[in-house]
């Protein structure tokens, strides 16, 4: 739907602080916000179904030449079809169709050969046509599904449907006038509509977080949540348990971040659960969630505007499709990201926790298996997939959260990394000294090899040198020696850390702990 008289400078905000919590991956299932317990709820239980208008990342619009570009100057962006010059005529964009398609695939849905696009009626000034061309009783795609994981547990929610439209333009009022920017106006949108299937406001957020994956692994949406290309509109109702009819439910518009999705539809259950303790009536209406107030609040009675008018646009033709082009669509779809977590699983032997962080993007699930391709099965491909895990979840990633930078524009590549694993599985160097060659790959660029042969730092290995060591450090701590002889083991820590402080820690831990037990024991 339309109304950008919504989009105020507050849910920007909340665009970009879910920008920033985006950047250090968020693992499904694995967040701590909020509760997913419905415990708190009493007797009710809230349903809620989601909308997602998803921007198909097209380079011109649903129904002309105009540029989707983002970031071009006010009524940059516009032709003859968007502003609805007379006599101008809609011409269906076939890569959005194509988009859509791939889209309507992934998420399991039947996808229908001959659809149609209708006429939304409704007025308002930065929708010129007067209607919106969207799709109504034949969509595009329906009875999908979509599956995720929320702390632990699988959850599936079904698709009704998705179908095609465009975006409406955007209104500003600034007190005595209002301006009205059609860039955005015939921009091609996938409205991406779930089941009343969801049933609290974690799972509302994990959902749409899963869907946004879905389309960034497709490349058919930019996902980014800052230039509305991805907004949740939240139905909300509770009921007692047990019912099985729906109550009134409400929507919260215009949703575009996954922490206020959450914390929007929080609050929504909550207030209509006090209206019915307390004898109000809960009105169908559309809300908006204030995010600095954390609440929401009503925007306009649903009643009188419901009476769209749909009707078969005269100007478009049917959308006819054969098997053949579905099937050459279907061929390109990636293997998805929940599938690829479960294989990662079982090729790798890697945690449901690091297979769900590690395919949170498709950019980073790619890096990941470079990286253990690079280290290769050496003396243990076990240790070797799950060490590449930990470089890649920790290490890489903590550096790229703080010089903002991503996996696709990381200084060190995935065979860096996977080559300074392959250096610890052979023994080259110790776990210690990788951190330092991380390091120094992350600010030179230099490969692990390089890096080690330059600074001197492979592992010492030399049983004698070792021994070494051993002899001047026991020679130097007599109490302690003492100590350990008369039963105090736990001092081999403190023998070990001198030990590695005197071989500069590239004593190889293995044989240090070895012979300085054997040493230490008197032999
Ligand atoms: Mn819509």
């Amino acid at each position: 739907m339309s109304s950008n008289v919504t989009q105020a400078a507050n849910v920007t905000q909340a665009a970009k602080a879910d920008a920033r919590a985006n950047a250090s991956v968020n693992p499904a299932g694995a967040h701590t916000t909020g509760s997913t317990s419905t415990a708190q709820y009493g007797d009710y239980e809230p349903i809620i179904g989601i909308e997602i208008h998803a921007q198909l990342s097209t380079k011109s619009k649903m129904f002309c030449a105009a540029s989707t570009e983002f970031g071009a100057g006010d009524n940059e962006n516009i032709c003859e079809v968007d502003t609805a010059m007379p006599g101008a005529l809609p011409v269906v964009n076939k890569r959005a169709v194509e988009f859509s398609i791939k889209m309507g695939l992934a998420l399991g849905c039947e996808i229908r050969k001959r659809s149609v696009f209708s006429r939304k009626q409704y007025f308002y000034p930065d929708l010129p046509k007067g209607y919106q061309i969207s799709q109504f009783d034949l969509p595009l795609c329906e009875h999908g599904n979509v599956e995720f994981f929320l702390d632990g547990v699988k959850k599936n929610v079904s698709i009704t449907r998705a179908h095609m439209e465009e975006d409406a333009g955007k209104s500003t009022h600034h007190g005595e006038y209002s301006l009205i920017n059609l860039n955005r106006a015939g921009t091609p949108l996938l409205e991406i509509v779930s089941g009343p299937d969801i049933r609290g406001p974690a799972e509302s957020a994990e959902y749409a977080r899963t869907v946004h994956k879905i389309l960034r692994y497709l490349d058919v949406c930019d996902g980014n949540l800052e230039e509305g290309s991805f907004r949740c509109d939240c139905n909300v109702s509770v009921r007692k348990k047990g019912e099985t009819t729906l109550r009134t439910r409400v929507e919260i518009k215009n949703i575009n971040s996954f922490r206020f999705v959450e914390k929007a539809v929080e609050y929504e259950i909550l207030r209509q659960i006090d209206c019915y303790e307390t004898g109000e009536k809960i009105v169908q209406e559309t809300r908006l969630y204030d995010p600095d107030k954390n609440r929401t609040f009503a925007m306009r009675s649903k009643e009188e505007a419901h009476d769209y008018r749909y009707f078969p646009d005269p100007d478009l033709l049917p959308v006819e499709l054969e098997d053949a082009y579905i099937d050459q669509i279907r061929a390109t779809l990636p293997e998805l990201p929940l599938k690829r977590a479960e294989r990662f699983q079982a090729a790798y032997g890697i945690p449901e926790y690091d297979s769900l962080v590690l395919t949170q993007e498709k950019e980073l699930a790619d890096f990941y298996e470079y990286v253990v391709k690079a280290a290769g099965p050496g003396k243990d491909a076990a240790a070797n997939a799950k060490a590449a895990s930990n470089w890649v979840m920790t290490d890489l990633m903590r550096e790229l959260n703080e010089s903002k930078k991503t996996v696709v524009t990381s200084p060190i590549s995935a065979d860096k990394i996977g080559k300074m694993i392959a250096l610890i599985d052979s023994g080259t160097i110790s776990g210690k000294i990788a951190k330092q060659v991380f390091a120094e790959m992350w600010t030179s660029g230099k490969d692990p090899e390089t890096v080690v042969k330059e600074k001197g730092l492979v592992q010492i290995t030399d049983t004698s040198a070792i021994e070494r060591a051993i002899d001047d450090v026991i020679a130097a701590s007599p109490n302690e020696t003492t100590a350990y002889r008369a039963g105090k083991e736990k001092l081999v820590g403190f023998f070990v850390g001198q030990v590695m402080k005197a071989t500069k820690g590239q004593a190889s831990p293995d044989l240090v702990n070895q012979l300085l037990k054997k040493k230490l024991a008197g032999n």
